[in-house]
C-alpha cells in the first residue's frame, strides 16, 4: 500500500498559517463594527439634524415676525398725520413752530426716530428735531424713492441711511393734500431700527436680515451690516448711489457660502442656515445656527450603541466561551473516563484469555491424565492376564528343553518370541505400577551410567558412537533412581533408533546442573523431529516406526516420570542434523539420600 498524503512539515504543525476564513473572520470583526457605527451615525444625525432644524425654523419665524411688527406698528401712521389739520395748515404756509413741537412731542412719544414735512419740492419745513444738532429743517429729500411715491400718491416705504443723520431706519411717506386734493406737501417719519437688533445681537445668535439687492440691512454682528450677499451689478450701485441708500458705505460681499439645502459655510464655519422671504419689500431674514450639538449628541448616541453592543457581543462572547470550556472539560473527563474503561477491559481481555489458555491446558492435561488412567486399568489387566500364560509357556519352554523335547532352532525361536512377549509387558506394567516408590536425592550421573550400561548392546549393535559427558560434581536431584534411569533408557534408546539410517552415528549423552535443577541431554545425528512437536510425540501411541518394532508408549512414559518429579522434558533439532531431547530436574538441596 503507498501513502498518498504527505505529512505536514514541522513548522506548519508549530505554527498553523491564518488561512483565508481567519482572515475574512478578522475584516468582518474590524469592517462590521465600523460600518454598524456608520450607519448609526447617519442615522443620528439625521435625526439630530431635523430636530435642530425644527428648532431653527422657530427661532426664524420669530426674527421674522418680530420686523414684520416693527415696521407694520407704524405703517398706519403717515396715513393718519397726512390728514392732520395742522400739518395740513403748515404744508399750506401756516406757522411751522406750532407743528415743529407737536411733531417732536408725537415722535417722542411713539418713540420714531423722527417725523417731518416737506413740501411739493422735497425740502422739509417742519421736524420733530428742528432746532436740534442733525435738524432735518431746510434738508431737501426729493431723491428719496419715498417721497418720489407719496408725491405719486402711494404710501413711500424706504429702508436707508440718514443722509443727514448717517443713522439707518425705515422711512414711510404719505402725501398731505388740501381740501380740493391738491397735493401740498409730504409727511414722512423714520423709524430706527437700531433697537431690534440690539434685542437680536443680545438674544446671542446669528441673525441678519437682507433687503432685495442682497444687501445685509441688520445684523446681530454689527461688522456684518451692509455687506452683500452677493456682488452687486453696476445697475444696483447705480441705483443705491442715485438715492443714497447707503450713504458712503462700501457695499463688499460677506464672507459666506451658501451650500446645500439648510446649510452654508459663513466665516469658514459650516453652520445650519434658514432663511425666509416672505417679507415686504423682498426683503429676508437669515438665521445662522451651529452644527455642533447634532454633530456632539450624534457622536454620543452612536458611541453609547457601540459601547452597548461591544459590550453585549463580549458578554455574549464570553458566555460562549464559558460554554465551551465546559463542554470540553466535561468531553475530557468522559475521555479520560473512557480511557480508563478501555484499559480496565483491555486488563480484563487479557486476563480471560490467560485463563481461557490456562483452562486450555489444564483440559489437555486432564484428558491426558484421563487417558493415562484409562491405559493404566488396560495394561493392568493385560500384564495380569498375560503373565500367567507366559509363565507357563517359559515353563513348559524349560521342561522341553530339559526333557530333550525341544528340537533344533524351534525352542529357541519360541524362547525369543516369550522374551518380546515378556518386554511388552514389562513396558506396560509401568502404567499399571503401585504409588509409594521411594523418592530421595539421586545422582544423575549414576543414573546416566546405569541407562549406558543397559542400553550398551543396543549401540554396540547399531554401530553406534557414546560420548558421556558427566558433571565432576554430583548432580542430586530429587526423584526415585529406577524411574530417572527408565527416562534416560527410553531417550537413548530412541536415539539410537532415530540413527538407524543415518551415516554419522554419535550419540551423546551430558549431565550438569544449573542453579536449582539438574539436567540431562540426548544428543543423536538421526533423522531430527522432523517439524513434530513434542506435545505431539509423546502422546501414547504415536509412532513412525513400523508394526512390531515400537508401540509408541516410551515418551508418553517418560514425560509422565519427569511430570511426576516436577521437572521438564524438552526437544529440538540439532544444528547440523539429529535432535536433542533435555530432562531437567529440580536439584534435591540439602536433603540426605533417601535409599
Ligand atoms: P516408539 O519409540 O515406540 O515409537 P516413542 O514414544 O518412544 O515411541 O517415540 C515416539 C516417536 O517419537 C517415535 O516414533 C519417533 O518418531 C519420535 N522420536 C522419538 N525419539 C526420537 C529421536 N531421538 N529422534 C527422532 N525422532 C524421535
Amino acid at each position: 500500500m503507498t501513502q498518498t498524503h504527505s505529512l505536514p512539515s514541522d513548522s506548519a504543525l508549530q505554527r498553523p498559517r491564518p488561512g483565508p476564513r481567519t482572515a475574512r473572520l478578522l475584516v468582518l470583526m474590524v469592517a462590521l463594527p465600523l460600518v454598524v457605527a456608520a450607519v448609526v451615525f447617519t442615522l443620528a444625525e439625521r435625526y439630530f439634524l431635523s430636530e435642530e432644524l425644527e428648532k431653527a425654523q422657530g427661532r426664524l419665524s420669530l426674527y421674522r415676525s418680530t420686523v414684520v411688527s416693527q415696521l407694520e406698528r407704524y405703517s398706519y401712521l403717515t396715513y393718519v398725520l397726512a390728514r392732520d389739520r395742522m400739518v395740513i395748515a403748515t404744508a399750506a404756509g401756516a406757522d411751522r413752530d406750532a407743528l415743529n413741537d407737536r411733531l417732536g412731542a408725537f415722535a417722542a412719544q411713539s418713540g420714531l426716530d423722527a417725523i417731518y414735512l416737506m413740501d411739493r419740492s422735497g425740502l422739509t419745513i417742519s421736524a420733530s428735531n428742528a432746532g436740534q444738532p442733525g435738524s432735518f429743517v431746510g434738508q431737501s429729500y426729493s431723491f428719496r424713492p419715498y417721497f418720489q411715491d407719496a408725491l405719486r400718491g402711494t404710501q413711500g416705504q424706504f429702508y436707508g441711511i440718514g443722509s443727514t443723520t448717517g443713522l439707518p431706519g425705515y422711512f414711510f411717506a404719505d402725501a398731505v393734500t388740501d381740501g380740493q386734493g391738491a397735493v401740498q406737501g409730504v409727511i414722512a417719519i423714520k423709524l430706527g431700527l437700531t433697537q431690534l437688533e440690539q434685542a437680536w445681537r443680545d438674544a446671542g445668535e446669528t441673525v441678519f436680515l437682507a433687503n432685495s439687492d442682497g444687501v445685509i440691512l441688520l445684523s446681530s454682528e454689527p461688522q456684518r451690516r451692509y455687506r452683500t450677499l452677493q456682488s452687486l451689478t453696476e445697475d444696483q450701485r447705480e441705483r443705491i448711489r442715485e438715492t443714497r441708500q447707503f450713504g458712503d458705505q462700501p457695499l463688499e460681499p460677506l464672507n459666506w457660502q451658501p451650500s446645500q439645502s439648510n446649510l452654508a459655510s459663513l466665516g469658514g464655519t459650516q453652520l445650519l442656515h434658514l432663511t425666509t422671504d416672505d417679507l415686504p419689500n423682498g426683503w429676508a431674514v437669515h438665521y445662522f445656527s451651529s452644527r455642533a450639538p447634532v454633530t456632539t449628541r450624534s457622536t454620543l448616541v452612536t458611541a453609547a450603541i457601540v459601547i452597548f453592543a461591544a459590550g453585549f457581543i463580549i458578554m455574549t462572547q464570553q458566555r460562549r466561551t464559558a460554554r465551551i470550556g465546559a463542554a470540553l472539560r466535561r468531553s475530557e473527563a468522559e475521555e479520560a473516563q473512557l480511557r480508563e474503561a478501555n484499559d480496565r477491559l483491555a486488563i480484563e481481555i487479557e486476563e480471560r484469555r490467560a485463563a481461557e489458555r490456562r483452562l486450555a491446558r489444564t483440559q489437555d492435561e486432564l484428558e491426558r491424565a484421563s487417558r493415562l488412567a484409562a491405559l493404566g486399568q488396560l495394561a493392568a489387566s493385560v500384564t495380569h492376564e498375560l503373565g500367567q500364560p507366559i509363565a507357563a509357556m517359559r515353563n513348559h519352554l524349560t521342561a522341553a528343553e530339559f526333557s530333550g523335547a525341544a528340537q533344533g532352532g524351534f525352542a529357541t525361536r519360541i524362547s525369543g518370541l516369550v522374551d518380546r512377549m515378556e518386554s511388552i509387558t514389562r513396558q506396560l506394567k509401568f502404567f499399571a505400577r503401585t504409588q509409594g516408590d521411594s523418592i530421595g536425592a539421586v545422582d544423575m550421573r549414576d543414573v546416566a551410567r546405569a541407562a549406558v550400561t543397559l542400553v550398551e548392546p543396543n549401540i554396540a549393535a547399531a554401530d553406534v558412537r557414546l560420548d558421556l559427558r558427566l558433571s565432576e560434581a554430583p548432580v542430586d536431584v530429587r526423584g526415585n533412581r529406577f524411574r530417572l534411569e527408565q527416562v534416560l533408557t527410553n531417550l537413548l534408546r530412541n536415539a539410537v533408533d532415530a540413527m538407524a539410517d543415518s551415516d554419522r552415528r554419535d550419540l551423546t549423552l551430558s549431565v550438569g546442573a544449573d542453579g536449582k535443577t539438574g539436567w540431562c541431554e540426548v544428543s543423536d545425528t538421526g533423522h531430527g523431529l522432523e517439524g513434530a512437536a513434542l506435545s505431539d510425540l509423546q502422546e501414547p501411541f504415536f509412532t513412525t516406526r513400523g508394526s512390531g518394532q515400537g508401540m509408541g508408549l516410551g515418551l508418553a512414559i517418560s514425560a509422565s516420570i519427569v511430570e511426576e518429579h516436577a521437572g521438564k522434558m524438552s526437544a529440538r533439532d540439532r544444528p547440523g542434523g539429529g535432535s536433542v531431547f533435555r530432562v531437567e530436574i529440580p536439584l534435591a538441596e540439602g536433603e540426605d539420600d533417601a535409599e
